[in-house]
Protein backbone atom coordinates (compact mmCIF):
# COMPACT_ATOMS: atom_id res chain seq x y z
CA UNK A 1 0.00 0.00 0.00
CA UNK A 2 1.44 3.61 -0.96
CA UNK A 3 2.19 5.60 2.39
CA UNK A 4 -0.10 8.79 2.56
CA UNK A 5 1.93 11.91 4.04
CA UNK A 6 -0.06 15.25 5.32
CA UNK A 7 0.89 18.67 5.81
CA UNK A 8 -1.00 20.72 8.33
CA UNK A 9 -0.80 24.33 7.61
CA UNK A 10 -1.60 25.80 10.80
CA UNK A 11 -3.21 28.91 10.60
CA UNK A 12 -5.94 30.10 13.19
CA UNK A 13 -5.72 26.62 15.17
CA UNK A 14 -2.45 26.82 17.55
CA UNK A 15 -3.91 24.17 19.95
CA UNK A 16 -3.93 20.52 20.36
CA UNK A 17 -7.20 20.03 22.07
CA UNK A 18 -10.57 19.96 19.71
CA UNK A 19 -8.23 19.55 16.68
CA UNK A 20 -10.00 17.87 14.13
CA UNK A 21 -7.54 18.07 11.93
CA UNK A 22 -4.66 16.47 14.26
CA UNK A 23 -7.70 13.84 14.56
CA UNK A 24 -7.74 13.16 11.11
CA UNK A 25 -3.59 13.22 10.77
CA UNK A 26 -3.41 10.73 13.08
CA UNK A 27 -3.12 7.65 10.65
CA UNK A 28 -1.07 9.78 8.21
CA UNK A 29 2.74 7.54 8.08
CA UNK A 30 4.22 10.73 8.22
CA UNK A 31 3.04 14.34 9.22
CA UNK A 32 4.50 18.00 8.86
CA UNK A 33 3.25 20.77 11.00
CA UNK A 34 3.94 23.53 9.05
CA UNK A 35 3.26 27.99 10.04
CA UNK A 36 4.32 30.01 7.43
CA UNK A 37 5.02 33.36 8.40
CA UNK A 38 4.37 35.50 5.41
CA UNK A 39 7.05 38.41 5.39
CA UNK A 40 4.67 40.51 3.71
CA UNK A 41 2.47 41.02 7.14
CA UNK A 42 5.82 43.08 8.25
CA UNK A 43 5.65 45.07 5.11
CA UNK A 44 3.44 49.05 5.03
CA UNK A 45 0.70 47.95 2.78
CA UNK A 46 -1.81 50.72 1.43
CA UNK A 47 -2.84 51.88 4.78
CA UNK A 48 0.52 52.97 5.20
CA UNK A 49 1.01 50.65 7.91
CA UNK A 50 2.34 46.58 8.30
CA UNK A 51 -0.80 44.07 8.99
CA UNK A 52 1.26 42.85 12.00
CA UNK A 53 2.07 44.97 14.84
CA UNK A 54 4.63 44.24 17.70
CA UNK A 55 2.35 43.38 19.96
CA UNK A 56 0.58 40.83 17.98
CA UNK A 57 3.92 39.50 16.71
CA UNK A 58 4.84 38.64 20.26
CA UNK A 59 1.44 37.00 21.13
CA UNK A 60 1.74 35.15 18.14
CA UNK A 61 5.37 34.07 18.81
CA UNK A 62 3.96 32.92 22.68
CA UNK A 63 0.92 31.11 20.25
CA UNK A 64 3.54 29.39 18.86
CA UNK A 65 6.59 28.07 21.40
CA UNK A 66 3.15 26.85 23.34
CA UNK A 67 2.31 24.74 20.65
CA UNK A 68 5.63 23.53 19.57
CA UNK A 69 5.68 22.56 22.98
CA UNK A 70 3.00 20.71 23.07
CA UNK A 71 3.70 19.01 19.85
CA UNK A 72 6.99 18.02 20.73
CA UNK A 73 5.02 16.08 24.48
CA UNK A 74 3.44 13.86 21.16
CA UNK A 75 6.68 13.08 19.52
CA UNK A 76 5.60 15.67 16.53
CA UNK A 77 7.25 19.18 15.81
CA UNK A 78 6.43 22.69 14.22
CA UNK A 79 8.15 23.77 11.40
CA UNK A 80 7.98 27.50 11.03
CA UNK A 81 8.83 29.13 8.00
CA UNK A 82 9.28 32.89 6.72
CA UNK A 83 7.71 32.60 3.28
CA UNK A 84 4.40 32.72 1.90
CA UNK A 85 2.35 29.79 2.34
CA UNK A 86 1.66 29.53 -1.85
CA UNK A 87 5.34 29.71 -2.52
CA UNK A 88 6.80 27.20 0.04
CA UNK A 89 3.91 24.51 0.50
CA UNK A 90 3.48 23.64 -3.10
CA UNK A 91 7.43 22.96 -3.12
CA UNK A 92 7.13 20.97 0.24
CA UNK A 93 4.11 18.81 -1.14
CA UNK A 94 6.73 17.98 -4.08
CA UNK A 95 9.57 16.94 -2.18
CA UNK A 96 7.55 15.27 0.81
CA UNK A 97 5.03 13.11 -1.34
CA UNK A 98 2.35 14.67 0.40
CA UNK A 99 -1.01 13.29 -0.58
CA UNK A 100 -3.25 15.53 1.90
CA UNK A 101 -3.17 18.69 2.88
CA UNK A 102 -4.92 20.04 5.72
CA UNK A 103 -6.29 23.30 7.73
CA UNK A 104 -8.56 25.19 9.29
CA UNK A 105 -11.35 27.08 6.76
CA UNK A 106 -9.49 30.03 5.79
CA UNK A 107 -11.99 33.08 5.58
CA UNK A 108 -9.70 36.00 4.99
CA UNK A 109 -9.68 36.85 0.62
CA UNK A 110 -5.70 36.71 0.61
CA UNK A 111 -5.67 33.51 2.53
CA UNK A 112 -8.31 32.00 0.24
CA UNK A 113 -6.34 33.17 -2.50
CA UNK A 114 -3.44 31.58 -1.49
CA UNK A 115 -5.31 28.28 -1.08
CA UNK A 116 -6.67 28.89 -4.46
CA UNK A 117 -2.91 29.11 -5.63
CA UNK A 118 -1.81 25.92 -4.05
CA UNK A 119 -4.47 23.88 -5.75
CA UNK A 120 -3.46 24.99 -8.91
CA UNK A 121 0.10 24.19 -8.37
CA UNK A 122 -1.06 21.43 -6.95
CA UNK A 123 -4.19 19.61 -8.35
CA UNK A 124 -3.84 15.87 -7.34
CA UNK A 125 -2.92 17.19 -3.82
CA UNK A 126 -6.25 16.45 -1.54
CA UNK A 127 -7.34 19.18 0.26
CA UNK A 128 -9.25 19.30 3.81
CA UNK A 129 -10.83 22.16 5.26
CA UNK A 130 -11.70 21.66 8.77
CA UNK A 131 -14.79 24.26 10.49
CA UNK A 132 -12.78 23.65 14.07
CA UNK A 133 -12.30 28.16 14.35
CA UNK A 134 -16.59 28.08 14.24
CA UNK A 135 -19.35 27.34 15.63
CA UNK A 136 -21.20 25.84 12.73
CA UNK A 137 -19.77 23.48 10.11
CA UNK A 138 -20.09 25.05 6.14
CA UNK A 139 -22.47 22.43 5.69
CA UNK A 140 -24.93 23.80 8.39
CA UNK A 141 -25.18 27.14 6.74
CA UNK A 142 -26.17 25.50 3.53
CA UNK A 143 -29.47 24.09 5.54
CA UNK A 144 -31.96 26.14 5.87
CA UNK A 145 -29.96 29.23 7.05
CA UNK A 146 -31.66 33.13 5.78
CA UNK A 147 -29.32 35.05 3.55
CA UNK A 148 -26.64 36.52 5.86
CA UNK A 149 -27.23 39.93 4.36
CA UNK A 150 -30.99 39.97 5.58
CA UNK A 151 -28.36 41.18 9.13
CA UNK A 152 -27.82 39.14 12.22
CA UNK A 153 -31.08 38.23 14.42
CA UNK A 154 -32.30 35.82 11.64
CA UNK A 155 -29.10 34.36 11.85
CA UNK A 156 -28.83 34.43 15.22
CA UNK A 157 -32.47 32.70 15.43
CA UNK A 158 -31.49 29.63 13.27
CA UNK A 159 -28.33 29.08 14.94
CA UNK A 160 -29.80 29.00 18.02
CA UNK A 161 -31.58 26.24 17.05
CA UNK A 162 -29.36 23.81 16.20
CA UNK A 163 -26.34 24.76 18.28
CA UNK A 164 -27.43 22.51 21.14
CA UNK A 165 -27.12 19.66 18.62
CA UNK A 166 -23.41 20.68 18.10
CA UNK A 167 -19.96 18.36 17.93
CA UNK A 168 -19.00 18.45 21.38
CA UNK A 169 -15.31 19.56 21.45
CA UNK A 170 -12.67 16.60 20.68
CA UNK A 171 -10.30 14.89 23.08
CA UNK A 172 -6.72 16.05 22.21
CA UNK A 173 -4.77 13.00 20.17
CA UNK A 174 -2.48 10.99 22.40
CA UNK A 175 0.09 10.45 19.49
CA UNK A 176 0.88 11.20 16.31
CA UNK A 177 3.03 9.89 13.46
CA UNK A 178 6.24 11.21 12.59
CA UNK A 179 7.49 14.50 11.82
CA UNK A 180 10.54 14.72 8.64
CA UNK A 181 14.21 15.34 10.39
CA UNK A 182 13.98 18.68 8.54
CA UNK A 183 12.55 19.69 5.68
CA UNK A 184 13.30 19.76 2.16
CA UNK A 185 13.77 23.10 1.08
CA UNK A 186 16.82 25.55 1.46
CA UNK A 187 17.69 25.94 5.46
CA UNK A 188 18.32 29.46 5.63
CA UNK A 189 17.97 30.47 9.37
CA UNK A 190 14.28 31.31 9.39
CA UNK A 191 13.52 27.82 9.05
CA UNK A 192 12.44 26.17 12.40
CA UNK A 193 13.06 29.38 13.71
CA UNK A 194 11.78 30.82 16.99
CA UNK A 195 12.54 34.10 17.74
CA UNK A 196 13.21 34.77 21.62
CA UNK A 197 10.18 36.84 22.55
CA UNK A 198 11.09 40.66 23.36
CA UNK A 199 8.98 41.10 26.48
CA UNK A 200 8.94 45.27 25.68
CA UNK A 201 5.97 46.08 27.45
CA UNK A 202 3.95 44.78 30.09
CA UNK A 203 2.14 42.03 28.67
CA UNK A 204 -1.92 41.99 29.42
CA UNK A 205 -2.17 38.55 27.36
CA UNK A 206 0.04 35.95 26.81
CA UNK A 207 -0.76 34.12 23.86
CA UNK A 208 -0.67 29.72 23.86
CA UNK A 209 -3.19 27.46 24.38
CA UNK A 210 -1.61 26.92 28.14
CA UNK A 211 -2.43 30.50 28.92
CA UNK A 212 -6.22 30.18 27.12
CA UNK A 213 -7.07 27.17 29.03
CA UNK A 214 -6.35 28.72 32.37
CA UNK A 215 -7.68 31.90 31.71
CA UNK A 216 -10.89 30.38 30.99
CA UNK A 217 -10.96 28.07 33.67
CA UNK A 218 -10.60 31.18 36.24
CA UNK A 219 -13.06 33.44 34.27
CA UNK A 220 -15.33 30.39 34.42
CA UNK A 221 -14.77 29.93 38.09
CA UNK A 222 -15.31 33.05 39.72
CA UNK A 223 -18.56 35.17 39.48
CA UNK A 224 -17.92 37.40 36.54
CA UNK A 225 -19.85 35.87 33.43
CA UNK A 226 -23.13 36.20 36.21
CA UNK A 227 -22.77 40.14 35.20
CA UNK A 228 -21.61 39.99 32.27
CA UNK A 229 -24.58 41.63 30.51
CA UNK A 230 -24.25 44.46 33.25
CA UNK A 231 -20.50 45.05 32.84
CA UNK A 232 -19.75 44.49 29.66
CA UNK A 233 -20.15 48.04 28.34
CA UNK A 234 -17.36 49.02 30.51
CA UNK A 235 -14.55 51.05 28.89
CA UNK A 236 -12.50 49.27 31.82
CA UNK A 237 -12.63 46.60 34.18
CA UNK A 238 -10.52 42.93 33.35
CA UNK A 239 -13.75 40.93 34.54
CA UNK A 240 -16.07 43.23 32.95
CA UNK A 241 -15.71 40.95 29.61
CA UNK A 242 -14.56 37.86 29.10
CA UNK A 243 -11.17 38.99 27.74
CA UNK A 244 -11.37 35.47 25.68
CA UNK A 245 -10.81 36.71 21.90
CA UNK A 246 -7.42 36.76 21.50
CA UNK A 247 -6.91 32.99 22.34
CA UNK A 248 -10.20 32.47 20.31
CA UNK A 249 -9.12 34.02 17.34
CA UNK A 250 -5.64 32.56 17.24
CA UNK A 251 -7.10 29.32 17.84
CA UNK A 252 -5.17 28.39 21.30
CA UNK A 253 -9.39 27.73 22.42
CA UNK A 254 -11.70 27.11 20.01
CA UNK A 255 -15.09 28.69 20.04
CA UNK A 256 -17.00 24.98 20.86
CA UNK A 257 -14.83 24.89 23.92
CA UNK A 258 -15.72 28.38 25.12
CA UNK A 259 -19.57 27.36 24.20
CA UNK A 260 -19.28 24.14 25.70
CA UNK A 261 -17.84 25.21 28.88
CA UNK A 262 -20.58 28.24 29.01
CA UNK A 263 -23.32 25.46 28.91
CA UNK A 264 -21.67 23.31 32.01
CA UNK A 265 -21.82 26.70 33.85
CA UNK A 266 -25.25 27.21 32.96
CA UNK A 267 -25.89 23.64 34.18
CA UNK A 268 -23.99 24.21 37.42
CA UNK A 269 -25.31 27.99 38.06
CA UNK A 270 -28.64 27.96 35.94
CA UNK A 271 -29.01 30.13 32.74
CA UNK A 272 -29.42 33.72 32.92
CA UNK A 273 -29.15 36.46 30.85
CA UNK A 274 -25.87 36.63 31.32
CA UNK A 275 -24.67 33.26 30.11
CA UNK A 276 -27.09 33.75 26.83
CA UNK A 277 -25.24 37.61 26.55
CA UNK A 278 -22.29 35.46 25.97
CA UNK A 279 -23.65 33.45 23.56
CA UNK A 280 -25.28 35.84 21.78
CA UNK A 281 -22.03 37.41 21.26
CA UNK A 282 -20.06 34.20 19.91
CA UNK A 283 -22.93 34.09 17.36
CA UNK A 284 -21.67 37.85 16.52
CA UNK A 285 -18.04 36.20 15.85
CA UNK A 286 -20.15 33.46 13.89
CA UNK A 287 -21.69 35.71 12.16
CA UNK A 288 -18.73 37.94 10.79
CA UNK A 289 -16.68 35.05 9.76
CA UNK A 290 -19.34 33.23 7.79
CA UNK A 291 -21.07 37.15 5.93
CA UNK A 292 -16.94 37.86 5.34
CA UNK A 293 -16.96 34.60 3.20
CA UNK A 294 -19.73 35.49 0.99
CA UNK A 295 -18.84 39.30 0.91
CA UNK A 296 -14.98 38.01 -0.62
CA UNK A 297 -13.30 41.49 -1.74
CA UNK A 298 -15.99 43.31 -0.73
CA UNK A 299 -15.44 43.24 2.89
CA UNK A 300 -12.50 45.43 2.25
CA UNK A 301 -13.94 47.73 -0.57
CA UNK A 302 -14.69 51.35 0.32
CA UNK A 303 -18.21 51.17 -0.21
CA UNK A 304 -18.58 47.44 0.81
CA UNK A 305 -22.02 46.46 0.56
CA UNK A 306 -23.46 49.78 -0.41
CA UNK A 307 -24.64 50.63 -3.79
CA UNK A 308 -22.58 53.95 -3.19
CA UNK A 309 -19.28 55.35 -1.14
CA UNK A 310 -19.49 56.77 1.99
CA UNK A 311 -19.01 60.73 1.82
CA UNK A 312 -15.16 60.70 3.73
CA UNK A 313 -11.85 60.38 2.16
CA UNK A 314 -8.11 60.37 3.44
CA UNK A 315 -6.82 63.20 5.66
CA UNK A 316 -3.18 62.45 6.46
CA UNK A 317 -3.25 64.91 9.83
CA UNK A 318 -6.26 63.51 11.01
CA UNK A 319 -5.88 60.07 10.77
CA UNK A 320 -2.06 60.85 12.52
CA UNK A 321 -3.69 62.35 15.70
CA UNK A 322 -6.75 59.91 15.32
CA UNK A 323 -3.87 56.65 15.59
CA UNK A 324 -2.16 58.42 18.03
CA UNK A 325 -4.69 59.49 20.33
CA UNK A 326 -4.25 63.42 20.03
CA UNK A 327 -7.90 64.36 18.60
CA UNK A 328 -9.96 67.04 20.29
CA UNK A 329 -12.09 64.11 21.89
CA UNK A 330 -9.99 63.06 25.19
CA UNK A 331 -12.08 60.03 25.46
CA UNK A 332 -11.53 58.56 21.41
CA UNK A 333 -7.87 59.74 22.87
CA UNK A 334 -7.88 57.42 25.86
CA UNK A 335 -9.30 54.50 23.65
CA UNK A 336 -6.22 54.79 21.11
CA UNK A 337 -3.67 54.89 23.71
CA UNK A 338 -4.72 52.37 25.87
CA UNK A 339 -5.17 50.20 22.41
CA UNK A 340 -1.42 50.82 21.01
CA UNK A 341 -0.04 50.42 24.58
CA UNK A 342 -1.94 47.25 25.15
CA UNK A 343 -3.19 45.75 21.77
CA UNK A 344 -6.48 45.31 23.59
CA UNK A 345 -9.75 47.95 24.03
CA UNK A 346 -13.08 46.94 24.95
CA UNK A 347 -16.09 46.16 22.40
CA UNK A 348 -17.28 50.09 23.81
CA UNK A 349 -13.95 51.79 23.35
CA UNK A 350 -14.07 50.49 19.66
CA UNK A 351 -16.99 51.42 19.22
CA UNK A 352 -16.51 54.88 20.04
CA UNK A 353 -12.87 55.12 18.47
CA UNK A 354 -14.57 53.92 15.00
CA UNK A 355 -17.63 56.05 15.25
CA UNK A 356 -15.03 59.21 15.71
CA UNK A 357 -12.80 58.29 12.78
CA UNK A 358 -15.85 58.10 10.73
CA UNK A 359 -18.34 60.63 11.25
CA UNK A 360 -16.86 63.57 13.79
CA UNK A 361 -13.00 63.05 11.88
CA UNK A 362 -14.57 62.18 8.39
CA UNK A 363 -11.86 59.48 7.16
CA UNK A 364 -11.85 56.63 5.10
CA UNK A 365 -12.95 53.65 7.44
CA UNK A 366 -10.18 51.36 6.02
CA UNK A 367 -7.56 53.45 7.19
CA UNK A 368 -9.05 52.69 10.67
CA UNK A 369 -9.31 49.09 10.20
CA UNK A 370 -5.84 48.96 8.99
CA UNK A 371 -4.81 50.55 12.11
CA UNK A 372 -6.93 48.16 14.43
CA UNK A 373 -5.64 45.01 12.64
CA UNK A 374 -2.35 45.97 12.75
CA UNK A 375 -2.39 46.58 17.01
CA UNK A 376 -5.21 44.34 17.79
CA UNK A 377 -3.93 41.26 19.42
CA UNK A 378 -7.19 39.65 18.78
CA UNK A 379 -7.06 40.66 15.13
CA UNK A 380 -9.27 38.79 13.21
CA UNK A 381 -10.20 39.80 9.41
CA UNK A 382 -14.12 38.81 9.20
CA UNK A 383 -14.99 40.25 12.13
CA UNK A 384 -12.51 43.32 12.55
CA UNK A 385 -13.18 44.65 8.90
CA UNK A 386 -17.20 43.32 9.65
CA UNK A 387 -17.17 45.69 12.62
CA UNK A 388 -16.06 48.45 10.77
CA UNK A 389 -18.20 47.78 8.31
CA UNK A 390 -21.17 48.29 10.60
CA UNK A 391 -20.25 51.51 11.83
CA UNK A 392 -19.29 53.16 8.61
CA UNK A 393 -23.05 52.17 7.22
CA UNK A 394 -21.10 50.37 4.35
CA UNK A 395 -22.41 46.83 6.06
CA UNK A 396 -25.96 44.77 6.71
CA UNK A 397 -26.38 47.05 9.61
CA UNK A 398 -29.87 47.63 8.22
CA UNK A 399 -29.72 51.04 10.52
CA UNK A 400 -26.73 52.61 7.96
CA UNK A 401 -23.72 53.36 9.87
CA UNK A 402 -24.01 54.08 13.75
CA UNK A 403 -22.79 57.85 14.85
CA UNK A 404 -21.97 57.51 18.50
CA UNK A 405 -22.32 61.16 20.30
CA UNK A 406 -19.08 61.10 22.31
CA UNK A 407 -20.60 63.58 25.23
CA UNK A 408 -22.79 60.82 25.84
CA UNK A 409 -20.63 57.94 26.08
CA UNK A 410 -18.35 60.13 28.44
CA UNK A 411 -20.95 60.93 30.90
CA UNK A 412 -22.32 57.18 30.50
CA UNK A 413 -19.22 55.34 30.88
CA UNK A 414 -16.47 57.60 32.45
CA UNK A 415 -18.20 60.11 34.52
CA UNK A 416 -15.61 60.86 36.49
CA UNK A 417 -12.98 60.70 33.73
CA UNK A 418 -10.92 58.05 35.44
CA UNK A 419 -10.90 55.96 32.35
CA UNK A 420 -9.79 59.27 30.26
CA UNK A 421 -7.18 60.21 33.89
CA UNK A 422 -5.70 56.86 32.90
CA UNK A 423 -4.88 56.84 30.12
CA UNK A 424 -3.76 60.48 29.78
CA UNK A 425 -6.52 61.27 27.00
CA UNK A 426 -6.95 64.84 27.81
CA UNK A 427 -3.72 66.50 27.66
CA UNK A 428 -3.55 69.07 25.56
CA UNK A 429 -4.15 68.17 22.19
CA UNK A 430 -7.99 69.12 22.67
CA UNK A 431 -7.07 72.85 21.26
CA UNK A 432 -5.51 71.38 18.38
CA UNK A 433 -7.76 72.32 15.30
CA UNK A 434 -7.81 68.58 12.70
CA UNK A 435 -5.61 69.56 10.13
CA UNK A 436 -2.63 72.05 10.50
CA UNK A 437 -0.44 71.19 7.83
CA UNK A 438 -1.10 70.25 4.25
CA UNK A 439 -1.62 66.78 3.03
CA UNK A 440 2.21 66.97 1.58
CA UNK A 441 3.56 66.97 4.81
CA UNK A 442 2.31 64.33 6.21
CA UNK A 443 5.05 62.10 8.57
CA UNK A 444 4.84 58.42 8.02
CA UNK A 445 2.79 56.50 10.87
P1 LIG B 1 -16.64 39.56 25.30
O1 LIG B 1 -17.58 40.70 25.49
O2 LIG B 1 -16.31 38.76 26.48
O3 LIG B 1 -17.31 38.64 24.18
C1 LIG B 1 -17.05 37.24 24.08
C2 LIG B 1 -16.60 36.94 22.69
O4 LIG B 1 -17.64 37.24 21.76
C3 LIG B 1 -15.41 37.76 22.24
O5 LIG B 1 -14.21 37.19 22.70
C4 LIG B 1 -15.57 37.73 20.74
O6 LIG B 1 -15.06 36.54 20.18
C5 LIG B 1 -17.09 37.76 20.56
N1 LIG B 1 -17.54 39.13 20.34
C6 LIG B 1 -17.83 40.08 21.26
N2 LIG B 1 -18.23 41.22 20.68
C7 LIG B 1 -18.21 40.99 19.35
C8 LIG B 1 -18.52 41.78 18.20
N3 LIG B 1 -18.92 43.05 18.29
N4 LIG B 1 -18.35 41.23 16.99
C9 LIG B 1 -17.95 39.94 16.85
N5 LIG B 1 -17.65 39.15 17.89
C10 LIG B 1 -17.77 39.67 19.13
N6 LIG B 1 -13.22 41.27 17.91
C11 LIG B 1 -12.26 40.42 17.60
O7 LIG B 1 -12.23 39.32 18.15
N7 LIG B 1 -11.31 40.72 16.65
C12 LIG B 1 -11.30 41.92 16.02
O8 LIG B 1 -10.43 42.15 15.17
C13 LIG B 1 -12.29 42.87 16.37
N8 LIG B 1 -12.31 44.12 15.81
C14 LIG B 1 -13.31 45.00 16.14
C15 LIG B 1 -13.37 46.25 15.53
C16 LIG B 1 -14.38 47.15 15.84
C17 LIG B 1 -14.45 48.49 15.15
C18 LIG B 1 -15.35 46.81 16.80
C19 LIG B 1 -16.45 47.77 17.17
C20 LIG B 1 -15.32 45.57 17.42
C21 LIG B 1 -14.31 44.64 17.10
N9 LIG B 1 -14.26 43.38 17.69
C22 LIG B 1 -13.28 42.50 17.36
C23 LIG B 1 -15.37 42.89 18.54
C24 LIG B 1 -15.22 43.09 20.06
O9 LIG B 1 -14.88 44.42 20.34
C25 LIG B 1 -14.21 42.15 20.71
O10 LIG B 1 -14.47 40.82 20.31
C26 LIG B 1 -14.30 42.19 22.22
O11 LIG B 1 -14.13 43.51 22.68
C27 LIG B 1 -13.22 41.28 22.79
O12 LIG B 1 -13.24 41.33 24.19
P2 LIG B 1 -13.82 40.11 25.02
O13 LIG B 1 -13.22 38.83 24.58
O14 LIG B 1 -13.67 40.47 26.46
O15 LIG B 1 -15.34 40.14 24.58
Amino acid sequence: MSSRNSLYWITNDLRIDDNELLQRAKNADLLICLYCVDPKWFKPWRYHVAQMGKKRWQFLQEGLADLHQRLAALGQRLFIVHQAPEEVIPTLCQLHNISDLLLSRQFGFDERRALASIEKQQPHLSIFESDHATLLPASELELGFPNLKGGFTPFKNRALMVLDDLVQPLPAVKRLPPAPRQLSIDLDTSVNYLPTTANDTKALFKGGETQAQSHIINYLSSDALSHYKQTRNALMGFTHSSKLSAWLNSGALSVRQVHAQVCQYEQKHGRNESSQWMIFELLWREYFHWLSLSQSQSLFTFKGLRKNPPLTGYYAERFQKWSQGNTAYPLVNACMRELNATGYLSNRGRQIAASCFVNELQLDWRYGAAWFEHNLLDYQVSVNWGNWQYIAGVGVDPRGGRHFNIEKQQKSYDPDKYYINTWCGHEDFSQQASDSVDAADWPNV
